[in-house]
């Protein structure tokens, strides 16, 4: 049971007679349609018309790096992997062919569908081979399509190298140093 003091009674409020015509109101509305009509527009028509990106720091599509001599600068670490919150990132490691790293990926693949381009993958890169790039226009039918392997994010390091160079190319092994004297490459492989 409510008490009566408990109840609030709330009036209708009375409109005045020029507040029932609703005049106001639309004049109101008219006025501010016409300000917008005169302001520079910002709705871009896409895919036509592109906005300009922040290409540093967008975190779009990855790509595999390659090192100087055209090899997959990946070390096979299992950082990004273990540092991925969306669990999207499944490497297979194994021996290097190479005198200046222990391992290297047989298989690297990332679903990019699952993928919530965080960007902790880049940051716990210890080399610098795996980076998030202005790429964003991904599409695929399927979503085996959309789990790009080591050969498609290879392939996207060559498509956007000239556009984002990588972010240091010195760092290529875990001496970190950049310094690859000694070092015997079979050349470039994958
Ligand atoms: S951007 Fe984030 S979610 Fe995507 S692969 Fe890298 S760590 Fe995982
Ligand atoms: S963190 Fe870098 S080096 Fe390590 S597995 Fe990932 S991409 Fe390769």
């Amino acid at each position: 049971m409510i008490d009566d003091q408990d109840i609030i009674i709330v009036d209708e409020p009375e409109l005045t007679a020029t507040e029932r015509l609703y005049l106001p109101q639309i004049i109101d509305g008219m006025r501010t349609t016409l300000r917008h009509m005169f302001k520079k527009t910002i709705t871009l028509q896409y895919p036509e018309q592109k906005r300009e990106q922040r290409i540093e720091n967008y975190r779009g599509v990855h790509r595999l790096n390659r090192d100087e001599e055209g090899r997959v600068a990946c070390v096979a670490c299992f950082m990004c992997q273990t540092a991925c919150p969306a669990h999207c990132i499944h490497i297979v490691g194994t021996e290097s062919p190479w005198d200046d790293r222990e391992k290297y990926p047989l298989q690297f693949d990332i679903d990019e569908l699952r993928c919530i381009y965080c960007g902790m993958c880049e940051e716990a890169c210890p080399v610098d081979a795996i980076e998030l790039t202005p790429e964003y226009d991904l599409v695929g039918r399927t979503r085996d399509e959309m789990i790009l392997d080591k050969e498609k994010l290879l392939e996207v390091f060559d498509r956007t190298v000239a556009l984002k160079p990588r972010k240091n190319p010195k760092i290529s092994g875990y001496a970190g140093t950049g310094d690859r004297d000694g070092c015997q490459s079979a050349g470039g492989g994958q």
